[in-house]
């Protein structure tokens, strides 16, 4: 039996023994994984921005892949969302089906409570958990309107406060600009006329005086900014969990933009990333690439 204890507004379940078998799985399944190119940004940057959450860290300068790095809700959610859209499954049911495998995760207490809920509804909620899901969205659709409806779909089913929906819906559209625009002047002001989002700050101006904050509004933009801020994916992540705030899920949410505008990360990072990842999470995030990375089309 595992015993909750809670972490601000977290829960975690059992989290060192859980983390030493995520270790021990991801280590000894990587032996015999085929290595490939593909994978999820989104997942690099909610790993190396797991240990940081309440350390607040102001600096770019630090070890990318510490031992103590694990995936958390926002790798199990984006997982999900994948695989709902890969298997054309509905958002609720499938969420809830990850987020039961993996309960130690590191949810918000009102999120955790839907996942286990018999009949789950939405509960009006304007946390970054909207955005930090949605990264698969801007990689599988072909029209900004589409990946604004879905975005809007995707986080409606538990994030139905206007400022979760419209978290999820900039979030993925910055995914589905950087795909297209290799101009980042016209990425910050499609999503700033947009969203309404003020990105027209630097990470160095947000990391000043920046706290933990878990809203759509005041941690999605600072996030979009960290990716425009960017000159690589790897800066775009060291970027994000610089800023001192909900490290993990900014990441998360930079490192999707950022591997849609620059392509993936070097392949070391990708190699340590996957490290962490069981099995049956890396063979969905391949079937996932292989089906949409297709639709990837040069930029304009
Ligand atoms: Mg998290």
């Amino acid at each position: 039996m595992v015993k909750a204890r809670q972490r601000g507004n977290r829960v975690f379940h059992s989290e060192h023994a859980s983390r030493k078998t995520i270790a021990n799985i991801s280590f000894g399944s990587s032996i015999v994984l085929i290595y490939s190119l593909n994978m999820l940004g989104a997942i690099t940057g909610d790993i190396v921005g797991s240990i940081y959450e309440s350390a607040q860290i102001k600096s770019e300068t630090f070890e990318l892949f510490h031992e103590l790095c694990a995936f958390t809700d926002d790798t199990v959610m984006t997982v999900a969302v994948a695989d709902a859209l890969l298997n054309n499954l509905p958002y609720a049911s499938n969420m809830q089906k990850w987020g039961r495998k993996y309960p130690n995760a590191g949810y918000g207490v009102s999120f955790y409570h839907w996942l286990f809920s018999k009949d789950p509804k939405p509960y009006n909620s304007w946390g970054n958990g909207a955005a930090m899901r949605v990264s698969p969205i801007g990689f599988a659709f072909s029209t900004i309107e589409e990946v604004k409806k879905e975005a809007g779909r995707s986080a409606a089913v538990s994030h139905n406060h206007p400022e979760g929906i419209k978290g999820a819906q900039a979030a993925a559209a910055a995914v589905y600009y950087a795909r297209f625009y290799k101009d980042k002047e016209k990425i910050r002001s499609l999503i700033q006329d947009e969203f309404g989002y003020d990105l027209n700050r630097t990470a160095e101006e947000i990391r000043k005086d920046y706290q933990f904050d878990g809203s759509c509004q005041k941690s999605v933009p600072e996030a979009i900014v960290a990716f425009l801020d960017s000159k690589s994916f790897e800066d775009a992540i060291r970027k994000a969990v610089s800023l001192g705030g909900d490290s993990d899920t900014q990441a998360c949410i930079a490192g999707g933009i950022a591997e849609a505008y620059y392509g993936y990360a070097p392949a070391e990072i990708e190699k340590k990333t996957r490290c962490y990842l069981p099995a049956e999470m890396l063979t969905l995030i391949d079937e996932f690439y292989e089906k949409y990375q297709l639709k990837k089309e040069p930029a304009s």
